[in-house]
């Protein structure tokens, strides 16, 4: 391969994974620990002091987006999201019981997806009214729900208001028509000025608007009319993604197959700065940014508990086909299709496909690593939770960073990232994996 060869791979959107939500990476995860470690977390007690979330994946959307990697069906009737609930609900009766999760307060809960705005106000009010009988969650810090603009009317977001959403994001991702038909989103931007409108009356703590930097189409012009947009519209947080194209996604097949249907996406570059320039817009208008994705207006006011948590090592159980969770400090996911986790809930069990216990040096190693998402880490917690002095465990990591000009400093109160390095900070993160996890694949 020549010089500029690699260099163009390197900048290029290539197909593949590029977000690093945990570690060690699932790849590593086995249905033989099941067993062996994930229902053994759950029949054991919490550790006193852990927080515990729950994350509740509703699969259902209008269309595919074309840069989709979920676990999403668009072709389910009424019915079929009704047996869904109904199973959802059944497998949190069978999670509650667990000595793992019984009796103990919910500190957040998170709809995700998905779509959860697809859900009808009656699918939602009896979802909500059945699994809270069972665990009432108005004392949670945060309650997330992710919305298609396209799904929401008044009386939508009122139910949603209603079963104690604090936080609201909305899946804008773009503003552009043309850009979010080419892009296969199944909204398009009347609806999302008439539903950032309803959500404002209602008085929601916190509306986050989605955008993706990126997408098929884009263009600096539009980009920048985006984030004008977004800037009038005045959210509480808004967070950036950039686009990336894991292998199951419509778009990286047909780039795999070469059928010439879709272009390549804008490169790494491109995006960064993009991103950039959002942040920094973003910025000007009062903003602070809080992690290498969302800025907020009012950091006092505005927090993101669900990622703070998380990133502390919370326990979460996660329901739904395909979900994700950590109990006990072991790594769990549900089967992952229709008919196998609907059958095991059905047959009165945890619908575990694969887990993994991480050892005490992969959780700490995972906590750093998602907390320096933030931008900055403080040396003291890795100190006093695992007894592991960050300065000196990955001394060689830092000064590669330094050399490269991502890191802005490294000292006993805080490590800190440069905008650089914060812009590209999934891409830097594998270097502290331990040499079994650096090579292999993510998912
Ligand atoms: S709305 Fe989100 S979950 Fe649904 S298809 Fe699009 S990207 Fe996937």
């Amino acid at each position: 391969m020549t010089d500029r060869t690699s260099s163009t791979l390197e900048k290029q959107t290539e197909v593949g994974s590029y977000f690093v939500a945990t570690y060690p990476p699932f790849s590593a995860w086995t249905a033989a620990a099941v067993e062996q470690d994930g229902k053994v977390a759950l029949e054991t007690p919490p550790v006193p002091g852990v927080p515990l979330g729950l994350y509740l994946h509703i699969p259902f959307c209008r269309k595919r987006c074309h840069f989709c990697y979920f676990r999403v069906y668009t072709d389910k009737n009424a019915q079929e999201v009704n047996d869904y609930l109904d199973v959802l609900a059944r497998e949190w009766e069978l999670c509650a019981a667990k000595p793992a999760i019984a009796g103990r307060p919910l500190n957040f809960v998170y709809f995700g997806g998905g779509t959860p705005s697809f859900l009808s106000t009656k699918q939602l009010e009896g979802l909500v009214g059945r699994m809270s009988a069972l665990t009432p969650w108005k004392d949670a810090e945060e309650v997330t729900f992710e919305c298609e603009p396209g799904t929401l009317t008044e009386a939508k977001l009122a139910a949603i208001r209603g079963i104690g959403v604090t936080r609201l994001s909305l899946g804008v991702e773009n503003f552009d028509d043309q850009i979010l038909e080419l892009n296969g989103r199944a909204h398009r931007s009347p609806e999302i000025g008439r539903a950032y409108a309803f959500a404002r009356s209602l008085d929601f703590p916190q509306i986050n608007i989605d955008l993706i930097a990126g997408m098929l189409g884009e263009t600096d012009e539009n980009w920048q009319r985006c984030i004008e947009r977004t800037l009038e519209l005045s959210p509480d947080s808004v967070t950036i993604y950039q686009m990336e194209l894991p292998y199951n996604t419509t778009i990286s097949g047909n780039l795999l197959k070469g059928t010439g249907k879709f272009a390549q996406p804008a490169d790494w570059p491109t995006k960064r700065r993009w991103v950039r320039e959002g942040f920094e817009a973003l910025e000007a208008a009062g903003y602070y940014v809080r992690s290498a994705y969302t800025a907020v207006k009012n950091p006092e006011r505005t927090r993101f508990i669900y990622t703070d948590r998380l990133w502390q090592g919370a326990d979460m159980v996660g329901l739904g086909v395909a979900s994700f969770g950590h109990v006990n400090g072991v790594h769990i996911q549900n089967l992952d299709t229709w008919e196998t986790y609907s059958e095991a809930v059905r047959q009165g069990n945890v619908p575990l496909s694969r887990a993994y216990r991480p050892t005490d040096e992969e959780r700490f190693i995972r906590e750093f690593i998602l907390q320096l998402k933030l931008g900055s880490i403080a040396p003291a917690y890795f100190r006093d939770k695992y007894r592991v002095n960050v300065l000196e465990r990955f001394r060689d990591q830092l000064d590669s960073l330094k050399a490269e000009g991502y890191l802005q400093t490294a000292t006993d109160k805080v490590v800190a990232l440069t905008r650089d390095g914060l812009l590209r900070v999934d891409g830097l993160l594998t270097r502290f994996f331990l040499p079994q996890h650096a090579g292999i694949r993510y998912t």
